[in-house]
């Protein structure tokens, strides 16, 4: 075979941070280079196993047909079957739908699920469609990804733009397909239909805990300190709630439609009963208005970044004044931002173990789904709390043993994890 057959895709130059995938693959690199993975290994684990790109036509309101793209991307099925959400938006690529299947598996490997690393999207903004629109478009789509889609090999779940009635569409679709009910297909489907309590403010519950145990091993101040949380979405929200609940005080918020700020702290039940009404947290009376790049660079304790990827790179990460950063998104941190603010002395808590939170009690209904049996919410969040604070800890203690970053650290165990079992189970034929 010639020497430049099938070559690992290049890690990209410094300067690149627009690209997820491209953000994936140079931290993937790092770390392949400080484990001195075989080139071999290094270059199967940097490439996707399986990629799908779907386009399909959808009857729309007004009798017209239109036509979506879609993919469903299996980065590794080394572990066990893929896991990873679906996302609905507008600027979905399929580098971004790698970026988050790779996540995906160094996280499972991370917080030891046994899971490979999936993510799928399609290309659209999920509000410019009608109810009915966007079922049809949901269950066509779900058809579309049955080749790859299945509860014993890919198991999807809620992302951007999707939620919980999105998940029963697509259960009820590869139902109707097989004849019978088959609930463990997706996971953060609602709670009548096989979903898990806990799982809709899972990801939000892992954050706080992962925030308040980093804050425990930092000697970081918790009830009391200022939070500033971007994006008020499923993550955000329920990240803001749970650390008010514990004390924190939430001095400001965005969504898509605006920023808030009040330094004294949000009213969080008034802040949901206005979002409830209006959509969008832009315009509660209770704040002043903030643009989001000026949110990101309000002084805090905790910054939860909860709404996309690259929100934080080298042209903001000086101005950042935040003692911790807990990664409620995936990738909201380039590597260029990730140098400035390790030398800064800012900690990241990195998506991969700060949002895990999801993914465990996504895990959670798939094994209940499988055994007809469901467990209580106090048995699920000690669960998940366990496993969160344990997490956080190797990663903190294997941080500070090799004076390295969290997300290093974390992408470390993960990849030793995924490589290790891929060694084991050896090289087919
Ligand atoms: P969501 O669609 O429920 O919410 C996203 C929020 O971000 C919305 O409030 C939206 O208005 C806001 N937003 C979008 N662009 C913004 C911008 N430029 N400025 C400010 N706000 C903006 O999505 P979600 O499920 O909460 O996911 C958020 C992030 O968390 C994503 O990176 C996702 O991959 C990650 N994540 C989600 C889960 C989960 O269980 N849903 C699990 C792990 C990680």
């Amino acid at each position: 075979m010639p020497a430049d057959h099938n070559p690992m895709p290049a890690a990209p130059s410094a300067a690149v941070v627009d690209d997820p995938w491209e953000m994936a693959l140079r931290q993937f690199s790092q770390v392949a280079g400080r484990l001195a993975l075989k080139r071999g290994i290094q270059e199967f684990l940097a490439t996707p196993q399986r990629e799908l790109t779907v386009r399909f036509p959808v009857k729309m309101d007004d009798g017209s047909v239109r036509v979506f793209t879609g993919y469903r991307v299996h980065h590794s099925l080394i572990l066990g079957p893929t896991k990873g959400g679906i996302r609905f938006h507008q600027d979905v690529t399929l580098n971004e739908v790698r970026a988050l299947a790779m996540w995906m598996t160094w996280k499972c490997a991370l917080v030891n699920l046994p899971y490979g690393g999936a993510k799928g999207g399609v290309i659209v903004d999920p509000k410019t469609l009608s109810p009915g629109e966007l079922e049809r478009m949901t269950r066509r789509y779900a058809s579309e990804i049955t080749v790859l889609m299945n509860p014993r090999s890919d198991i999807p779940a809620p992302d951007v733009g999707t939620n919980a009635q999105v998940m029963a569409w697509i259960m009820d679709t590869f139902s109707m397909h097989r004849g019978h009910s088959v609930t463990a297909v997706v996971t953060g489907k609602p709670v009548t239909i096989g979903g898990s309590v806990g799982r809709k403010e899972a990801t939000g519950r892992g954050v706080t805990f992962a925030a308040r145990e980093t804050a425990r091993l930092l000697g970081l101040p918790w009830r009391g300190a200022p939070v500033v949380v971007q994006g008020f979405g499923n993550v955000g929200s329920a990240t803001a709630r749970l650390m008010w609940e514990e004390g924190c005080v939430i001095t400001a918020t965005s969504d898509v439609r605006g920023g808030i700020h009040n330094p004294r702290g949000l009213d969080l039940p008034a802040l949901e009963q206005h979002v409830a009404a209006t959509g969008s947290v832009a315009g509660f009376p209770g704040a002043e208005s903030i643009a989001n790049r000026d949110l990101l660079e309000l002084p805090c304790t905790y910054l939860v970044p909860a709404a996309l990827e690259g929100q934080i790179t080298g042209a903001n990460a000086d101005r950042i004044r935040a003692r911790v950063i807990v990664e409620g998104a995936n990738g909201p941190t380039t590597p260029d931002a990730d140098a400035a603010l390790d030398a800064r002395g800012i900690t990241v808590v990195p998506d991969i173990l700060a949002n895990a939170g999801g993914v465990v009690v996504s895990y959670f209904e798939w094994v209940q789904d499988l055994q007809s049996l469901f467990w209580s919410e106090g048995d699920i969040n000690q669960r998940l709390e366990r496993l969160m604070v344990r997490s956080v800890r190797e990663v903190a203690t294997l941080a500070r043993e090799q004076r390295i970053s969290y997300r290093l650290a974390a992408l470390q165990r993960a990849v030793t994890r995924v490589a290790g079992a891929l060694m084991t189970r050896g090289i087919y034929p």
